[in-house]
């Protein structure tokens, strides 16, 4: 009865204000109140409720009085369950008795005395039970904000308040100092345990874009000492001898650095961190890291540090960076004012550096990656620097190629004039479109490449990767949702830690700043006391809201990382006419997922009439149905892709929609309707339910796996198709069946490449569609990879 008072209807639906979540509609209302959480809440709720009214509060205690000396005072008054006290003050108590009678004898005594105190006794208040919110990071970064705020607020321009935004983050030239100075110590340190290493700073705190507080990365070269040890070594074995002091008692005599593991190494320097430097404390070895790392904390700096062997390539694109900031100096305000933004949207910065989020290198290359893209480009592609530079510049680490001028000099001028709050804009409208699903970002020729040139055989790189050591031969990044690749280890994706959900929330991001560069509030045209410029782009946000849309649609996107290899080969091949393929095997999914997952009722859509030139005409030539077969050749799918003016290509069946559905008739007997002349009626299927098969679904999957296997919805076809039978065969049928529209539209090129799926009622007399809906918005995309790995693999 409780949990019922606990749900409030919403216009949007239901709203639990114990656990304060929104719930869509009724089936969702009962799986909540059953869930774990609910019952948890409603379970302390009830205890909680129980302690304060056998409870009371006591005060004008003192250190001295000891839990004792209070359960001896108040058991004359009746028998007790517990006393809490805070033990750190000594302050007050809180006395819990096993009947409520004994509240009532001790509040009918006017005075409490104890040990020569005169005790306060109250009765608890009665407190709402709430949940009380994690800690928000959105509200520390509004306070953050609100710091920032006026400063931005009384500047005169957007560029002027860029600029400020470098000034107040900007490492300080005392902070450099400081870093400096631990740079050499650790240098002396470090060159009595291992002769001659070098120990170089890179990363923030030397590549321009530092902010106060950032890391010190530090790489400690030891290619010098390897010859070293090499060299006394061999000297020793030839005279027979050990009289070279240096070797002797050095640490160098406990290990061979030629085959010792980078951890081992690590484990070293750890130690000698831990014993030789002062003011050094939580050392610690990362080994699990992509490159292991050895951090530490400096104590009096309040500076965390990280030292690492094997990474000359880092050193080397931050030498890059550095390039960049000399040759052009929009970059910093640009950089400083994205990775701020980035910061306050919650779209980079992993804690302790791992994570799904971007880090500020990648995004730093995405901002270069951008200025070569922009007309006229801020900056040449990678390629050509090197063409820029001497003989003498040329370097190559790891058999890649990362030759550059040393000096920003050595490089012509940009002819872009562009000031900052335009370039900002223009990064924002830049990714806000961008297609990432499709590409593969290259700042090596400054352009997007097709995904399709990576796709073959990545994945049994990706397996062979893992034995090999990491001096294997050259071998394809790993792809994900964003890939960008590093501008000198090719085979690198700097964002291979991203995940979906990261992915998405950078570009709706962009696509939301994108939308503000647009306002007058932008350029401060219309301020009336408001914030304007940087202020209203830097406010946090949690969760970006779901865009509005006119219709129900439910998104497909393209993973490349999650596809079958055979798919991924066959897309490969494919070339600029992947998309088209995999929309066609999505298509194909789909309507396995509702004919034979849940059981839906396919009609034939339209045999519709296509207007002269509309962009289906040419796919009705060899496409006819949306179930295409998995071995449908390339070559039929380059000739059919085609896009519309908006980018979108729109393709799929106009008559068999379904194996068995040779009916001309949609389910109850209507005649299909004709489109207008000359206006394309798209393709798509109708649908009709009869069964409520999306509720209880979590229930029936739970009895009939019997809790032996975990598989998440969605993940197994003959499984789902079960449950769907099970609760056609228990459940009573709709009184009116539910029939709708589900329209399929491809979207990519200058979008994210995605498959739109609209969906649109046509009868729903039991008012069960939104419900429906709601429930295919999580299943549909989850069951349609399923599907797809099922077909490809049964192929
Ligand atoms: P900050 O520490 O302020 O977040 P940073 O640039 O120092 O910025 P870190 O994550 O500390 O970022 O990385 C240090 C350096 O290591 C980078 O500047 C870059 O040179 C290199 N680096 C970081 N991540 C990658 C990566 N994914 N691929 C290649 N190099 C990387
Ligand atoms: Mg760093």
């Amino acid at each position: 009865m409780e949990a019922d008072s606990d749900i409030k209807s919403t216009p949007k639906g239901f709203h639990c204000a114990l656990c304060n979540v929104h719930l869509p509609n009724a089936s969702s209302v009962e799986q909540h109140v059953k869930g774990r959480k609910h019952q948890t809440l409603s379970t302390v709720r009830a205890t909680r409720k129980t302690q304060e009214q056998h409870s009371v509060f006591v005060s004008g205690i003192n250190p001295v009085v000891s839990q004792t000396d209070i359960a001896e005072y108040f058991q004359q008054f009746g028998p007790l369950s517990d006393v809490v006290m805070d033990k750190d003050k000594g302050v007050y108590a809180i006395v819990q008795f096993a009947e409520t009678d004994g509240i009532q004898a001790t509040m009918s005594r006017v005075e409490h005395q104890m040990k020569g105190l005169k005790l306060r006794v109250k009765l608890r208040e009665k407190k709402d039970f709430k949940l009380i919110p994690k800690k928000n990071a959105s509200q520390n970064l509004q306070q953050a904000l609100d710091r920032l705020k006026p400063q931005l607020c009384q500047l005169l321009s957007v560029n002027a308040q860029m600029q400020y935004v470098v000034e107040r983050f900007q490492l300080g030239e005392n902070e450099k100092k400081a870093r400096g100075l631990l740079v050499q110590l650790l240098q002396e340190v470090f060159m009595e345990f291992f002769p001659d290493s070098q120990i170089q700073p890179f990363g923030s705190s030397v590549n321009t874009f530092g902010i106060h507080s950032c890391d010190l990365d530090l790489f400690l070269d030891l290619e010098n000492t390897k010859v070293f040890q090499a060299k006394s070594t061999s000297e020793q074995a030839g005279e027979g001898t050990s009289d070279d002091g240096r070797s002797e008692d050095s640490i160098l005599s406990d290990i061979d650095l030629s085959t010792a593991s980078p951890v081992e190494v690590l484990d070293l320097v750890a130690a000698i961190l831990k014993r030789c430097v002062p003011s050094v404390h939580k050392v610690n070895v990362v080994s699990s890291a992509r490159l292991p790392v050895v951090k530490f904390h400096h104590r009096e700096l309040n500076l965390q540090g990280d030292i690492t062997i094997n990474n000359r390539l880092a050193v080397r694109n931050t030498r890059f960076l550095q390039l960049c900031s000399g040759m052009e100096d929009r970059l910093r305000p640009l950089a400083y004012t994205i990775r701020y933004w980035a910061k306050q949207k919650q779209l980079a910065g992993n804690a302790s550096g791992a994570g799904p989020l971007l880090n500020n290198y990648a995004l730093t290359l995405l901002i270069v990656f951008f200025l070569q893209n922009c007309e006229p480009a801020v900056f040449p592609t990678v390629d050509r620097l090197k063409d820029m530079a001497c003989e003498e510049e040329e370097c190559v680490i790891s058999g890649w190629n990362c030759t550059f001028p040393s000096q920003p000099i050595a490089v012509p001028p940009s002819r872009n004039t562009q000031d900052l709050s335009t370039l900002l804009f223009g990064f924002f409208t830049f990714y806000a479109k961008f297609d990432f699903a499709g590409s593969v970002i290259s700042l090596r020729t400054g352009r997007a490449l097709p995904i399709t040139d990576f796709l073959s055989q990545n994945k049994e790189e990706q397996a062979t990767r893992e034995e090999a050591s990491t001096k294997s031969r050259p071998h394809g990044p790993k792809l994900g949702p964003l890939n960008l690749l590093d501008p000198f280890d090719l085979s690198h994706n700097v964002a291979g830690n991203l995940n979906e959900r990261s992915q998405r929330s950078f570009q709706k991001e962009c696509q939301e700043a994108d939308k503000y560069c647009r306002s007058l509030q932008y350029q401060r045209k219309s301020t009336k006391g408001k914030s304007w410029g940087l202020v209203r782009l830097f406010t946090p946000q949690g969760e970006v809201p779901q865009a509005k849309t006119e219709q129900p649609t439910i998104s497909i996107p393209f993973k490349s990382a999650s596809l079958p290899l055979v798919l991924r080969n066959e897309l490969h091949k494919a070339g600029d006419g992947f998309r088209l393929l995999w929309f066609q095997k999505v298509c194909s999914a789909v309507e396995g997922v509702f004919q034979s997952v849940l059981g839906c009722h396919l009609a034939p859509s339209t045999d519709a009439v296509f207007g002269e030139g509309s962009v289906v005409d040419d796919m009705e030539t060899s496409s006819t149905s949306l179930n295409t077969s998995i071995n449908d050749s390339c070559d039929s799918v380059e000739s059919q892709n085609e896009t519309s003016p908006q980018g979108a290509a729109v393709v799929g069946a106009k008559r068999q929609l379904s194996s068995g559905s040779e009916a001309s008739e949609s389910p109850q007997g209507k005649k299909p309707r004709l489109a207008k002349r000359g206006k394309p009626v798209l393709p798509h299927w109708i649908c009709g339910q009869k069964h409520m098969v999306w509720a209880g679904r979590r229930r029936v999957r739970r009895e009939l796996i019997k809790d032996t296997d975990s598989r998440p919805e969605g993940s197994c076809m003959e499984l789902e198709s079960k449950v769907t039978a099970h609760i056609i065969e228990k459940e009573p049928e709709l009184k009116e069946p539910l029939e709708f529209k589900v329209q399929p539209q491809m979207v990519g090129e200058t979008e994210s490449t995605k498959a739109v799926l609209q969906l649109e009622p046509i009868s729903d007399k039991t008012g069960v569609f939104q419900d429906f809906f709601h429930f295919l918005e999580g299943f549909l995309p989850k069951m349609v990879e399923t599907l797809i790995e099922k077909e490809v693999g049964s192929a």
